[in-house]
Parts: structure tokens; C-alpha cells; sequence
């Protein structure tokens, strides 16, 4: 059967590697109907991977059992860029055409964002000394370690780069249905970044970790719809520029000038408060 593939969408070149019994013709077929030129621009080449296994995600603590799909790799050296599907999802054109914008707006912002890029490139390797960081986090979070300080501020600083990298794909999938922001109600935002914020503070890390699971989605989403509510001039291309703690920073500006509490602030005054959990940590 055949499993590998080729085809050009605009000037991208894409590579289809089929690891199910999934049809792979079939899979071709429905690709080629629902990958948009327009979001692939800029975009060289990228391998489609039809798979039911997935890896990690970026804390490399997330275990989905089953999983739709993901964006592993954008190995700047190599320029490759991977998407990994599940076969399941091709039943459903529509919803294929939105996961893959999802996870194409993933590799746009790394390619874009010289900040998400060096942290990228520090979790799969590249760098050996943040590369061991990473490593203590993750036992962190599992309970293994004691936190330090500085642990605390790379783990705050991964969490705000999850919910930045997952609320710009969200919107983006979101603008290609609908046309517009829909989703009004803010509120399941605000009680997980409650719980967030207080979870962090008594150092409950896998308490952390399935909020963050759960919730990075919903909390990414309503960051970023804050402040382009806020900034009718501003858009996504713009905010795929900036370094998640100049995305928290809008946001919180952003929260005051609407009159709503931030989800997420750097200094006081929002759902989750990052001074006030790195000054609780140092305190006992
Ligand atoms: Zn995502």
C-alpha cells in the first residue's frame, strides 16, 4: 500500500506520510480540498503525518489519549515543519480544513517570533542548558522536585507561551468559519484562571497541569480576544510578533480599558497574578 506522497499547494510543497491503514489517495483527495493557499503562503514545505500516535505537548506532561492533532516540529535549521493527524479526523472536511489552520498558524508564529522560536528550539534539544531546565520542570510538575525561584518564573513563562501560541490558533481557526469572534461568554476563561492562579500558589502542580490541560484553549482565547476588542486596529499577524510577556502586558491594558478584570497580569490585579505567585513562592 501506498504510504508516502507528494503534492504542491501554491508554492508549498507537502509531503504526505501515512502511518494507518487510513486510504492514502483518499487522504490526498480530501487534502487538497481543504489546505488554503492563503494560509499556506510562506510556508515551504510541510510534512503531513497521518498518525494515532502523538507525542507530548509542550510541557511534554500532556497524555491525550486520543488526540486530533498536533504541530511538532518547526526545526528552523532544517526549516522542516510537521503536522501530525489522526486518521479520524478526515471524516469530517470541515473540521480538518479548521485543525489544519490551527496547527499551520502554529508554524507561522514560530516562524514570526524570534522569542517562541529560541524557547522552541531550547525544549526539543538544541540548547543543552535550557534543555536541562526543561528536564527539572517537568519533574517539578510531577512532584520530584522542590521549587526553586527560578523554576517557578520558566514555568510561569511556559504557561503564558502555551496560552498565547493556543489563543492565536484558536482565533485564527475561529475568523476562517465564522468570519468574526463568536464565542461571547468569558466566564469558564475567568474560573480557570482562578483556580490557575491559586493552584500555583500552594504548589499543587498536577493540579496545575490539568487546568492547563483543560484550559489553555479557552484562557489563550479570550487573551487575545480582549485585546483586539480593545485594539480595533490591532490583529493576529501583529500579536504573532510579540513576546508572550508583551502579550500579557496589552492584555492587561487592554482589561482595564474595557472595564473587565485581566485573565492574566504580570503585576497585580488579574484572574492569575504572576508577581504575586513568584513572591508566595519565595516567601516560604
Ligand atoms: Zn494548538
Amino acid at each position: 500500500m501506498l504510504n508516502q506522497t507528494n503534492f504542491n499547494i501554491g508554492h508549498t510543497h507537502i509531503i504526505v506520510i501515512n502511518k494507518t491503514t487510513y486510504n492514502t489517495n483518499e487522504a490526498v483527495n480530501i487534502l487538497k480540498k481543504v489546505l488554503l493557499s492563503s494560509y499556506l503562503n510562506s510556508i515551504n514545505t510541510v510534512d503531513i503525518i497521518i498518525t494515532k500516535n502523538f507525542r507530548y505537548g509542550i510541557l511534554h506532561l500532556r497524555k491525550h489519549s486520543v488526540k486530533r492533532s498536533s504541530v511538532n516540529s518547526t526545526n528552523t535549521y532544517a526549516n522542516k515543519n510537521i503536522i501530525y493527524i489522526n486518521p479520524n479526523e478526515f471524516n469530517n472536511p470541515t473540521k480538518l480544513n479548521q485543525i489544519l489552520i490551527h496547527e499551520i498558524v502554529h508554524i507561522k508564529h514560530r516562524q514570526i517570533n524570534q522569542f517562541i522560536r529560541n524557547r522552541y528550539e531550547a525544549k526539543t534539544k538544541v540548547s543543552k542548558f535550557t534543555h536541562f531546565i526543561e528536564r527539572k520542570l517537568n519533574l517539578l510538575m510531577r512532584g520530584r522536585i522542590k521549587a526553586s525561584p527560578r523554576l517557578i518564573k520558566q514555568l510561569l513563562l511556559d504557561i503564558a507561551e502555551d496560552f498565547v501560541l493556543e489563543g492565536v490558533a484558536k482565533i485564527a481557526e475561529e475568523f476562517e468559519i465564522h468570519g468574526k469572534l463568536t464565542h461571547f461568554n468569558r466566564h469558564a476563561a475567568e474560573k480557570y484562571s482562578y483556580a490557575l492562579n491559586m493552584y500555583l500558589k500552594q504548589r499543587q502542580y498536577s493540579s496545575c497541569v490539568k487546568i492547563i490541560d483543560e484550559a489553555m484553549w479557552t484562557i489563550g482565547y479570550y487573551m487575545i480576544k480582549d485585546i483586539l476588542e480593545a485594539n480595533p486596529k490591532s490583529n493576529l499577524e501583529k500579536l504573532m510578533h510579540l513576546s508572550p510577556e508583551k502579550i500579557i502586558n496589552i492584555h492587561e491594558r487592554s482589561c482595564h480599558h474595557l472595564g473587565r478584570t485581566p485573565l492574566i497580569s504580570l503585576n497585580s490585579g488579574g484572574y492569575i497574578n504572576y508577581n504575586s505567585i513568584i513572591y508566595n513562592n519565595k516567601s516560604n
